[in-house]
């Protein structure tokens, strides 16, 4: 089943396909590798940019039972697909919120003592009895109670607070750290303290991290959407995102002319051009951009590999095909700049940023095609 939104694609300046079957598949791997810890999935940001209700209702089709986003908004677009499920708000209980929680069934992750008593008045005076979380922070001074705070909370002993998850998050998962074992020794610590509550500690790297990172549930994110949560090894997940742009224009460019804003990049040589409807107003980040010292994103056209010309503009990209057969190539053709070939995390390196931001930035003008 395909199913778009956007612009009709002969219209189109770009078109983004978005595979669910693979965020399904990528789901399944990462929760086979977890187990017997259960699977749950962070679907903030608009599901990485992905589209948070197709990403949300895919997965809950394929089983998932639990969702983590960042504020009620998003909670609320994850509830109207997913009615049974359990889900929780990261960045926590914000003052006089507490009855917005109640009223769609969602669950505060609370990391600080004055949540915690709001969120305790909020159920004393209405007789919610709905859940929580409670964040722990072992070691990256973000959100969470302090180890010292939760001992204190744990020994208050209030057992009729709906604690359903005692969660923390690692600051380094992705590299080599010697604060993962420390975050992973303080967690086992803060667990012991609520034995009867399940806890939860592995974003996508944590997973990797090996069964002491695994707890009873795991909390992947980016893996989902095809970022390689194993930097410098093979990428163990299937890529989700397609993006192609449209060439607008082909053109020459001699020897010695420079292209683009500012005039950063000059042709070496006689230079064919396609100049691409794709700009950083649709999120292809304007820090992938190629100047004579410094090379930027690349395309595939006709199956060749084709490095971007001068800066990337709002609307526009250009693109040196000069190595490209005239007859490959025609306006209107499509070229693809994420894919398969070229994933998110190397385009992102391009830029000299993450994944995340590659994915968090993708645009709303494209033509949107989701395949499930
Ligand atoms: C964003 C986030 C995740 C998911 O992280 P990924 O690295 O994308 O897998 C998990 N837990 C918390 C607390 C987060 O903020």
């Amino acid at each position: 089943m395909t199913d778009a939104i956007g612009p009709p694609e002969s219209e189109a300046g770009g078109i983004l396909t978005i595979d669910l079957a693979a965020i399904a598949a990528n789901w399944r791997a990462l929760g086979h590798r977890a187990a017997p810890a259960k699977c749950a999935a962070v679907v903030k940001a608009d599901g990485y940019g992905c589209g948070i209700e197709q990403v949300a209702s895919a997965l809950a089709r394929a089983g998932c039972e639990t969702f983590f986003v960042a504020n009620l908004t998003e909670a609320r677009r994850v509830r109207a697909v997913a009615p049974n499920a359990a889900i929780y708000v990261l960045n926590g209980l914000l003052p006089g919120t507490a009855a917005a929680y109640a009223e769609a069934n969602l669950r505060p992750v609370l990391g600080s003592t004055a949540e915690f008593d709001e969120w305790r008045a909020f159920r004393a005076a209405s007789g919610w009895n709905g859940a929580a979380a409670l964040h722990i922070d072992t070691g990256m001074n973000r959100l969470g109670f302090a180890q010292d705070e939760a001992a204190t909370l744990a020994e208050r002993g209030d057992n009729d607070l709906g604690i359903a998850l005692v969660m923390s998050h690692f600051a380094c998962s992705e590299e080599d750290h010697p604060l993962n074992a420390l975050q992973m020794t303080c967690f086992r610590a803060v667990r012991a303290l609520f034995p009867d509550v399940p806890g939860s500690l592995a974003n996508s790297s944590g997973i990797f991290l090996g069964p002491d990172a695994h707890h009873e549930l795991v909390r992947p994110g980016v893996a989902l959407y095809g970022a390689n949560p194993t930097p410098g090894q093979p990428n163990p997940m299937q890529p989700v995102v397609a993006l192609e742009g449209r060439i607008v224009q082909l053109r020459a460019v001699a020897p010695g002319a420079t292209v683009g804003y500012s005039a950063t990049w000059t042709a070496r040589r006689p230079t064919r051009l396609a100049i691409v409807s794709v700009g950083y107003a649709d999120g292809f980040l304007r820090a992938a951009s190629a100047s004579d010292a410094r090379p930027g994103a690349e395309a595939i056209v006709a199956g060749q590999r084709c490095p971007l010309a001068g800066r990337v503009s709002m609307d526009l990209i250009a693109i040196d095909v000069t190595d490209v057969p005239d007859r490959q190539i025609s306006r209107g053709d499509l070229v693809s700049l994420l894919g398969a070939e070229i994933g998110v995390d190397e385009l992102a390196a391009r830029a000299g940023t993450i994944g995340y931001e590659v994915l968090t930035s993708l645009g709303r003008r494209y033509r949107r095609i989701y395949r499930a």
